[in-house]
């Protein structure tokens, strides 16, 4: 363990809560992106007074970007004594909905038996003070270092990171060779690595029919009846065989690491304008949305054909059977290698702070990683953070004061082995 970092570290503990209290208080609720700029300006300052050069970037036209709501982000760069590579951490600042249930308010930063409670203190801003006080520590010890260090604070990760990271990496900031390495604080605990995370395959199914009076369905074609069809061969056909895909990659919870499938909503009959009273027709549409996560080991291509093989065979099957098909969301599979230079520096940090082995892990869900590999062309990322991921998005979610000081020495030493061109 290096000495002079750790105590770096320790004795900016009150700063990293106070820096942890004041980003929670900026209520950054996404939908519909509230507070952003002020909260980005806020970063700003703050690293500005670190010595760091900062830049505020709006995701001009994505999508929920208007005066009322720009898409801030804050971009800022220490560009070390002489060239080397380039360390970039990368926070979203969004947080969701604060939602019911709260002992405490969710944007006061409340400090508890050692732990700061409110809306995104582990989903991620404790992550990303936690590698401010990193940067800061780091630059303190070893001021004379080759390279540069790069935090960003992004937004719109939960709503799918188009005006955030999506966005900045179309502008090229996460390509070579501006960046090399990224770190992003996500709350997958202090002694676990995140590799990357599973494939996603959201789509719209319709179920066509034809409208007639309640009273005479037989001259008409009921479409949640068809759509019925359709669940019935999902519940026995697809959910089974889905349920048998194993995966290599190292996903947590155990149950993620199979295939899944979620029906997310349907939507049959003439309810658009729904009064409470039940339509009197016999539906000519029914919409299902389904949620397929996928794996390594699968193609998109058969993820699809396995649905739309069973559409198919219902067409031939049930008389007048139609269906659509549309696409809502697709992000592949990705996991950062073992032997990648992020991996190994951070595993170094984990095993100086912790004396253990870390734990590999692939997120069920997807993050901000994919538009780093897949427009940034990055593939030396990782996420690595403080916090426990199942409290992410509940009431009174909280992060530990100490996980974060922890974190924080695992990112600062992590900075030094990647910095230090060793690896
Ligand atoms: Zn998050």
């Amino acid at each position: 363990m290096d000495e002079k970092l750790s105590r770096a570290i320790e004795k900016r503990r009150d700063d990293l809560v106070a820096l942890t209290r004041d980003l929670i208080r900026f209520p950054t609720v996404n939908p519909p992106g509230e507070a952003y700029t002020p909260c980005a300006e806020f970063i700003a300052q703050r690293l500005k007074k670190s010595g760091f050069e900062t830049q505020l970037i709006r995701g001009e036209g994505t999508p929920g970007d208007t005066d009322r709501y720009p898409r801030t982000n804050i971009v800022a760069r220490f560009d070390g004594r002489t060239h080397g590579q380039t360390v970039h951490f990368n926070s979203h600042i969004d947080v969701v909905d604060a939602g019911e249930g709260w002992t405490v308010d969710p944007f006061e930063g409340v400090v508890k038996d050692g732990k700061v409670y409110g809306r995104g203190a582990c989903d991620m801003k404790g992550g990303l003070a936690a590698s401010i006080i990193a940067a800061e520590a780091f630059l303190e010890v070893y001021p004379d270092f080759a390279g540069s260090i790069e935090i960003s604070g992004t937004v719109d990760e939960e709503s799918g990171g188009f005006g955030g990271v999506a966005y900045l990496a179309s502008k090229g900031f996460f390509s070579k060779p501006r960046v090399d390495h990224v770190i992003i604080p996500e709350p997958l605990n202090k002694d676990r690595i995140c590799l990357g995370h599973r494939g996603v395959w959201w789509a719209e199914i319709e179920t066509k029919g034809e409208i007639a009076h309640g009273s005479m369905p037989f001259l008409g074609d009921c479409a949640v009846r068809h759509m019925g069809a359709v669940l019935d061969a999902f519940e026995k056909e697809l959910f089974p065989a889905l349920d048998k895909k194993q995966t290599r990659m190292p996903v947590v919870p155990e149950g993620a690491k199979r295939s899944t499938m979620n029906i997310n909503s349907i939507h049959g009959g003439q309810t658009d304008d729904y009064s409470g009273l039940p339509s009197p027709n016999v539906p000519d549409s029914c919409r299902l949305t389904i949620d397929r996560r996928f794996l390594l080991e699968e193609d998109l291509a058969e993820v699809k054909r396995e649905v739309t093989s069973i559409l198919d065979r219902l067409q031939w099957e049930r008389p007048k059977f139609h269906y659509n098909i549309r696409d809502i969301m697709e992000v592949q599979p990705l996991m950062t290698e073992r032997d990648a230079p992020v991996v190994t520096a951070v595993a170094q940090g984990i095993r100086d702070v912790f004396g253990k082995e870390p734990e590999y892990v692939i997120s069920p869900g997807t993050y901000d990683q994919k538009h780093i590999a897949r427009i940034g062309l990055l593939h030396d990322c990782i996420a690595y953070g403080p916090g426990i991921l199942d409290l992410a998005h509940r009431p009174d979610e909280y992060v530990g004061i100490e996980d974060m000081v922890e974190s924080a020495k695992v990112m600062a030493l992590g900075l030094k082995v990647l910095l230090s061109g060793s690896i």
